[in-house]
């Protein structure tokens, strides 16, 4: 779409569930609560040169633990599209909640991408509050500072370019460092919101998302998204259900598990 911009695949998998309510996942539900899912989701951005992952989900043990249903295993689940997490060299982390920073050490060989805030977020004063580090995982945090030990973790700093095609942009609120990835593809460029918008709704009715860091900026944030995104058929949600309704399967046999983001939403 645009001229010498490489244009990627753009998948989304799902590889957990969970059964909620309007009012266990909006504040200021409206008082007849009604059902409302949440699909959990890894993404997958490949050309004929690279493969780069976006957020890595969690293990059963701790969705279990949370009461979510694991579906299957979001780096095994890579291979349903042919790729073998152990070579991937690519990871954006967009937060590190515990169903988007799981799973480090089924990377071995990968670099990392994460904001500086979100490090300075999940290691500081913030943590000492419970109600800002139930949704991390201690465990995926210390294996996290490990990795910049370790040499394996690349900071970027607000809005970047990662490569030709692919930029990051900070969207703090729900966490402070949270970003979102803009991918080029062959039908222009897609927003891939993660948890900066869980829901279509989301952005489109600004609704308010019971987990955040900064109610403000959360809210800003879902401004920000459609600014930067154009219209609603170019931003995708981090946890709708409706994005697998929407985008088509890469084949019949993965219907209602991957979606391919770079082809056009049926609405
Ligand atoms: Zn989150
Ligand atoms: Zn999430």
């Amino acid at each position: 779409m645009v001229a010498d911009l490489p244009e990627y695949e753009i998948y989304a998998i799902k590889y957990a569930e969970r059964t909620g309510t309007r009012g266990g996942i909006f504040m200021h539900a409206d008082p007849h609560d009604a059902p409302l899912d949440m699909d959990y989701y890894v993404w997958l951005v490949r050309s004929a040169e690279r493969s780069i992952v976006i957020d890595i989900g969690f293990g059963r043990e701790e969705g279990e633990r949370r009461g979510r249903t694991f579906l299957r295993c979001p780096a095994e689940s890579l291979g349903l599209l042919g790729v073998d997490p152990v070579e991937v060299e690519d990871v954006i982390i967009t937060h590190l909640h515990y169903d988007h920073a799981g799973n480090l050490e089924r990377f071995p060989n990968a670099r990392f991408h994460v904001q500086d805030r979100e490090l300075e977020y999940v290691t500081g004063r913030a943590m000492t509050h419970a109600a800002l580090r139930h949704a991390f995982r201690l465990e995926d945090v210390q294996e996290m500072v490990a990795l910049v030990y370790g040499e394996r973790v690349i900071f970027h700093n607000g809005d970047e370019e990662l490569c030709a095609g692919i930029s990051l942009h900070h969207m703090p609120g729900h966490t402070r460092g949270l970003q979102s990835v803009r991918v080029h593809s062959q039908r222009g460029w897609v927003l891939l919101a993660s948890d900066a918008a869980h829901y279509y709704e989301s952005i489109e009715q600004e609704v308010t998302f019971t987990t955040h860091e900064n109610l403000f900026e959360m809210h800003e944030s879902y401004r920000r998204l459609r600014r930067l995104g154009g219209a609603m058929t170019h931003i995708v949600p981090g946890h709708d259900p409706l994005v697998l309704e929407r985008y088509p399967a890469p084949a019949p046999e993965l219907s209602g598990i991957v979606a391919r983001l770079d082809l056009p939403p049926a609405y």
